[in-house]
């Protein structure tokens, strides 16, 4: 049976953890490893306490609501095992060309009128070159940007040369999305049409062409908790403003297809972790939570969480806008993040808005 009272090693380790974090520390591997490892669940309430809390501090109540568009769906060259846009496997998923205007500025108004602050325009294929596909791509964008709605995101995947970035950034683009997926170790079980060096080089671009980078992974595809880790000081390394984390629902046809769910209790420590790791970054809910979480969806803030995916996923739905709205009120917390610029992100900053800020008195 399970210990579930409180380890006091464990409690009082935490607590130094935490109150590091706080303070503007960092964790190490050594210590983060820890935290991934937690069995006990009274232990995992503990941390999810400290992720709460270093929440609050460095964001406040405020929670980042992005949505997608899915600019240009299935016949993907990819073989991501978990995808349903691969044309590797038979899924049933939409497939059509980059789309017009029309639906991209509906997107937007849409977001608008909910309290979206982020449109990201998203691409079923490899990567992106110079010539006529990145012109239309620009053209989007740029009608996205002068809509004035939203800010402009795109994840288009692959990219090879810093004129391509360069563009992108040009033509109004703030935020590029490219999940590392995993940790370099797990990557190859989950693609083999490119490399996990192919995306690290592809953020150097981005990075370079003074894009904000999201980048993030998918949880349950048969990684360790070990890979969850690396994943995380990854992003952490890279300079990741917003990290997106997915929990795997498994698609008919794909190879992950018949891949046990995480429990919901090693979900909420996974993005706790994320937090204690990446205190200053936006961390996201985003596909997979309505399937794997349920009821227990409102606890991802509980455990850290600053941003939420909200609308429907690429090929696979999501609760309501009106409904996840609804959860955030509940929870006291404000999606209403106007022209979220990241300046919450600097080191000198914190969200907790006290006239007497902890951080200046929490022991290291
Ligand atoms: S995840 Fe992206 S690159 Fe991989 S198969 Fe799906 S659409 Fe293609």
């Amino acid at each position: 049976m399970r210990e579930q009272t409180l380890d006091v090693s464990n409690h009082q380790r935490l607590a130094g953890l935490g109150q590091r974090v706080l303070a503007g520390g960092r964790l190490d591997r050594d210590e983060a490893l820890f935290l991934f490892h937690l069995e006990n669940s009274a232990d995992i309430f503990d941390l999810i306490g400290w992720a709460n809390r270093v929440r609050e501090h460095f964001k406040g109540n405020k929670i980042h609501l992005c949505s997608i568009v899915n600019a240009k769906a299935g016949a993907c060259s990819e073989n991501c095992s978990f995808c349903a846009q691969s044309s590797a496997y038979q899924t049933g998923s939409p497939k059509y060309g980059f789309v017009d205007p029309e639906p991209v500025l509906a997107a937007a108004e849409e977001a608008k009128k909910n309290g979206v602050t982020a449109v990201g325009l998203v691409a079923a294929w490899k990567g992106l070159k110079e010539g006529p596909m990145l012109d239309e791509v620009c053209d989007r964008i740029r009608e996205l940007k002068a809509g004035g709605q939203t800010r402009p995101d795109a994840s288009l995947g692959i990219i090879k040369s810093q004129a391509v970035a360069d563009r992108l950034k040009e033509a109004g683009l703030e935020c590029y999305g490219h999940n590392l997926e995993s940790s370099r170790r797990f990557f190859p079980q989950t693609c083999s049409t490119h490399s996990y060096e192919d995306r690290v080089e592809t953020i150097g671009y981005l990075k370079k062409a003074g894009l904000k980078i999201c980048s993030g992974g998918i949880i349950g595809m048969g990684e360790t908790r070990e890979d969850r880790c690396d994943l995380a000081l990854s992003l952490r390394e890279l300079g990741a403003s917003v990290v997106p984390i997915n929990i795997l629902n498994p698609i008919p046809g794909t190879p992950f297809e018949k891949n046990p769910p995480l429990a919901p209790l090693e979900i909420l420590k996974t993005i706790a972790c994320f937090r204690l790791l990446l205190p200053r970054q936006e961390i996201m809910i985003a596909g997979g939570r309505t399937v794997n979480l349920r009821d227990l969806q409102s606890m991802v803030f509980t455990a850290g969480a600053s941003a939420l995916m909200v609308g429907n996923y690429l090929t696979t739905l999501n609760q309501s806008v009106e409904k996840d709205l609804q959860m955030l009120k509940d929870l006291g917390l404000d999606p209403n993040w106007e022209n979220h610029d990241f300046a919450d992100q600097q080191e000198d900053s914190c969200g907790c808005e006290k006239e007497h800020c902890e951080t200046e008195a929490a022991p290291v």
